[in-house]
C-alpha cells in the first residue's frame, strides 16, 4: 500500500500533474476487471494538459528504421505531444480536436483501443498511412516536396543559409542557421527587427555547451516537457561548433542566448539533420500575434520566409514560446505560455470565479475556479487591432474548454488600456477596476499563498496611479482587499509621454534637469547631443512648464536615465532594452558602494530623491570612473534605498515580508541585490517563481483581488 502511494507520485506519467493526494479506507465494492469508462459528464472540474515535448519512448520510435514511425513527424502517445495548441472543445477527445479530420488506419486503431499499449487512447494518435503530412511551399504557395523530401529539402535549403517558415506547436518560427552571419542579418532586415535577441534551438545540451555555460537547473529546465527557452550565458571567449561560430547578430550587446530544445517531433528530426544550431524566433511582424495558419503565415510571412514547412495538422490555439532565466535556485519566467499553460496555479483560498483581463504590455488573462487560476499563454502587447481580437479569442475559448462562467470581470485602473474597454463591453457582468501595482503586490502574494499585509517593492515602466500620474517605482502595504502607497521615487516629468519610453535620454535630460537645474545642456554628454541646440530651449521649456511631460515615479524610466548618460542606449527598438544592457554592462563591473540619494516624508509617504546619486555620478563620469562599476554602484544605490525605505515601513507598520514585483525584477543583479540587503535584515522576501514579474503577471493578481473583494 505504502509502495503504491509512493509510486503514484514517483511514476507519474511525465505529463500528469498531482494537485494533491489524500488515501484512506473505502468499502470494497465487488467490481471484476478494469476499465476506464468514457470521459464526460463529470462535475466540471475540467484541466487541459499544456503541450509537451516528444517522450524518449516516441523519440526512439522516431529514430529507429525498423520501427513503422521511423521519422514520421507526428508521432505521439498519452505521454507525449500536442494538447492546448490542438484542442478545439471539451471533452478531450478526437473530435474535439484538429486531429478530427484524420481517420485511424487500422494498425493506429488497433493501438488506440489496447489498454496495455502506449497509445491507448491517445488523441492525437497517428501514422505515416493515416495521419498528417508535411508539405514543403515556396513563398507563392506552390509544392516543392512532400512527406520526408520536403523535411530533407528544408534541411538542405537551412544549409544554403534561405529563411525557411517552420510550422511548430504554437504557430510558426521563422529558422535560419544560426553560425551564418550573412543569413542572420537577412533575417533581421527582412523581419525589421534591429537589435531584439533572436531565440536559438539546438539538438541537446551537448550542443548547448558549445557556445553557452549553463548549470544544472538551467540545463534540467531546458530539457524538460515544457521546452521554454532558457536565457543562458553566452560562452566566453566566442565559443562555437567546431571552427564556425553563432552570428553575434543573434544577440548583439547581451550577454545572453536564448536557447531551447526540439519540442516536436519535426524538430527533432530538422536538428538531427542538420547538426548545427537554428536561430528559431516567432513567426511574426514585430509587434503583431505570431502566425498560426498556414494561409495566414504564407500571407503576413511571405516577405520575410523563402519556404514554408507546413502540414494538415491545424493548430487551433496559437502560443509563443516561454521564456526562462534561473534566479536563486528557482525558475524566474519572462513569458509563461507554450508548455505550462493552461496548467493551473493555485490560489491562498476559495474564491468566486473570476476573469481578468490584464494589462497593456504582455497580455495574458487569468481565469478562476474554486481555488485554481488558470493563466492563459501570451497574447502579445494589445496596442493593436490583431491583439486584441488574439485576446477576445482566448477569452472565449478558455471559458469554453475549461468550463468556467465568471461572476465577475477585472481589470486594469487604466482607462484607456484596450483590455480595460474589452472588459467594459462584457454584458451583465459586475467589473472591478484593479491599481496595476495593487495586481502585482496580490500577484506575488497569491502564487506564495500569502494573507495578511505585506511591504510590496513594485518596480515597473508604468501604470495608472489613483491620483492620475504615472507610478513605477513604489512601496505599497497591503494585501488582497486594500493597499495604502507608503512611499514611491520622486516624480520627474516624461518628457514626451510615450516617446520618452523609446528614447531614454529624454529622461537623462529629465532627471539631470532634476538634478541641476537649467544648465543640463552645459553637460559634457553625448546623449544630449540627441537635442539639436535650435530645440534646447523648447525642451527645457516643456520639462519647466510640464507640457506633454506627465510626472511619472517610474523606476524603469530611471535605469532608462542611467543608461542613457553612460552612453549605452540613446534610443530603444524594444521595451526594457536599455535595462537589459544596463544590467549586462553592470554584471561586468565591481561595486565599490553606493551613491548617495536622500529619503523624505511628504503627504504621499517616503519620497526616494535620487537627484544626490545622480550629481555623484556625472562627478564619477568626470572622473575616471570606468562605466561598468558605475552601473554597478547605481544597481546597488537603487537596492539600498528600497531596503532602506522597507526598514522604515516596518518601522512603523511592523509588518516584515517584502514581496517584490514589476518588470524591474526581471533583472537579475537588482534582485539578487536587493534580496541580499533585505535578508540581511531579517526580512522575508518573496519574489516570482510561477508567473512572470512583469506584466504578464498582473492578470493573476487582478483576478485575487476581485475574487476576494466584497461582492
Ligand atoms: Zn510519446
Ligand atoms: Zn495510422
Ligand atoms: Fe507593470
Amino acid at each position: 500500500m505504502a509502495g503504491f502511494l509512493e509510486a503514484i507520485t514517483a511514476e507519474a506519467p511525465p505529463l500528469a500533474v498531482i494537485s494533491s493526494l489524500h488515501s484512506g479506507d473505502v468499502p470494497a465494492v465487488e467490481e471484476e476487471g478494469f476499465a476506464i469508462l468514457a470521459s464526460g459528464g463529470g462535475e466540471a472540474n475540467i484541466q487541459i494538459a499544456p503541450d509537451g515535448d516528444v517522450c524518449d519512448d516516441c523519440l526512439s520510435e522516431l529514430f529507429d528504421p525498423a520501427d513503422r514511425r521511423y521519422r514520421y513527424p507526428f508521432l505521439t502517445c498519452t505521454n507525449c505531444g500536442p494538447r492546448y495548441s490542438i484542442i478545439t472543445g471539451i471533452p478531450y477527445d478526437r473530435p474535439f480536436t484538429t486531429m478530427a479530420p484524420f481517420a485511424m488506419c487500422p494498425a493506429c486503431r488497433t493501438e488506440y483501443e489496447d489498454p496495455a499499449d502506449r497509445r491507448f487512447h491517445a488523441q492525437p494518435n497517428a501514422c505515416a498511412a493515416c495521419g498528417p503530412r508535411l508539405r514543403l511551399l515556396d513563398k507563392e504557395g506552390g509544392e516543392v516536396a512532400l512527406g520526408d523530401a520536403a523535411l530533407r529539402a528544408a534541411v538542405a535549403l537551412l544549409r544554403e543559409g534561405r529563411i525557411v517558415a517552420v510550422k511548430s506547436t504554437g504557430g510558426f518560427h521563422l529558422a535560419v542557421d544560426a553560425l551564418n552571419d550573412r543569413a542572420v542579418a537577412e533575417l533581421r532586415r527582412r523581419k525589421a527587427r534591429d537589435e531584439k535577441p533572436f531565440a536559438l534551438m539546438a539538438g541537446d545540451v551537448g550542443s548547448v555547451r558549445t557556445f553557452a555555460s549553463l548549470d544544472s537547473l538551467e540545463e534540467r529546465l531546458m530539457e524538460g516537457p515544457e521546452r521554454p527557452i532558457v536565457l543562458v550565458r553566452s560562452g566566453e571567449g566566442g565559443a562555437g561548433t567546431g571552427d564556425r561560430e553563432i552570428s553575434p547578430r543573434v544577440a548583439p550587446a547581451n550577454g545572453y542566448f536564448g536557447v531551447m530544445l526540439p519540442s516536436t517531433p519535426l524538430q527533432h528530426l530538422l536538428l538531427r539533420d542538420i547538426a548545427a544550431p537554428l536561430v528559431m524566433t516567432s513567426g511574426n511582424i514585430s509587434d503583431e500575434p505570431i502566425a498560426y495558419r498556414d494561409a495566414e503565415a504564407l500571407n503576413r510571412l511571405r516577405g520575410i520566409a523563402d519556404f514554408f514547412l507546413v502540414h494538415d495538422r491545424e493548430i487551433h490555439t496559437r502560443s509563443d514560446d516561454s521564456v526562462i532565466r534561473v534566479f536563486r535556485g528557482n525558475p524566474l519566467f519572462l513569458r509563461r505560455s507554450r508548455g505550462y499553460v493552461p496548467r493551473a496555479v493555485t490560489l491562498p483560498a476559495e474564491q468566486r470565479s473570476v476573469l481578468a483581463v490584464g494589462g497593456e504590455l504582455k497580455g495574458t488573462i487569468c481565469l478562476t475556479r474554486g481555488d485554481k487560476g488558470f493563466m492563459s499563454q501570451h497574447v502579445g502587447d494589445l496596442k493593436n487591432a490583431a491583439t486584441l481580437r488574439s485576446l477576445e479569442e482566448t477569452v472565449s475559448h478558455l471559458q469554453r474548454v475549461l468550463e468556467i462562467t465568471p461572476s465577475v470581470v477585472a481589470h486594469d485602473l487604466h482607462p484607456d488600456y484596450l483590455s480595460t474597454r474589452l472588459a467594459a463591453d462584457i454584458p451583465d457582468l459586475p467589473k472591478v477596476a484593479v491599481q496595476h501595482h495593487h495586481a502585482h503586490l496580490a500577484a506575488c502574494m497569491a502564487e506564495h499563498r500569502l494573507d495578511g499585509e505585506v511591504i510590496g517593492v513594485i518596480f515597473d515602466g508604468t501604470g495608472f496611479g489613483p491620483d492620475g500620474t504615472v507610478w513605477g517605482g513604489e512601496f505599497l502595504l497591503g494585501g488582497y482587499r486594500s493597499f495604502v502607497r507608503c512611499g514611491h521615487f520622486r516624480p520627474v516629468p516624461l518628457p514626451g509621454g510615450d516617446m520618452a519610453v523609446r528614447e531614454p535620454f529624454r529622461m537623462a535630460l529629465s532627471c539631470l534637469h532634476d538634478a541641476c537645474g537649467p544648465e543640463v545642456f552645459d553637460l559634457p554628454l553625448p546623449c544630449l547631443g540627441e537635442v539639436a541646440p535650435g530645440e534646447r530651449r523648447l525642451f527645457l521649456a516643456m520639462l519647466e512648464r510640464g507640457v506633454n511631460s506627465p510626472p511619472t515615479s517610474s523606476c524603469g524610466r530611471i535605469f532608462d536615465a542611467v543608461a542613457a548618460i553612460l552612453g549605452v542606449r540613446s534610443r530603444v527598438t524594444y521595451e526594457g532594452q536599455a535595462a537589459i544592457e544596463l544590467e549586462a554592462l553592470a554584471e561586468r563591473g565591481a561595486a565599490w558602494g553606493e551613491y548617495p540619494y536622500a529619503v523624505t516624508t511628504g503627504d504621499t509617504g517616503k519620497v526616494v530623491d535620487f537627484r544626490p546619486m545622480f550629481m555623484a555620478i556625472l562627478a564619477d563620469l568626470a572622473g575616471d570612473g570606468a562605466r561598468q562599476d558605475i552601473a554597478r554602484c547605481f544597481h546597488l544605490t537603487v537596492a539600498r534605498a528600497a531596503a532602506d525605505v522597507c526598514g522604515r515601513i516596518r518601522a512603523e507598520s511592523s509588518v516584515g515580508r517584502v514581496a517584490l514585483s514589476g518588470g524591474v525584477f526581471q533583472n537579475r543583479l537588482l534582485t539578487e541585490m536587493l534580496t541580499g540587503l533585505l535578508e540581511e535584515e531579517g526580512f522575508q522576501v518573496f519574489s516570482h517563481r510561477l508567473v512572470p514579474p512583469n506584466d504578464g503577471g498582473l492578470a493573476l493578481g487582478q483576478a485575487v483581488i476581485a475574487g476576494q473583494a466584497a461582492p
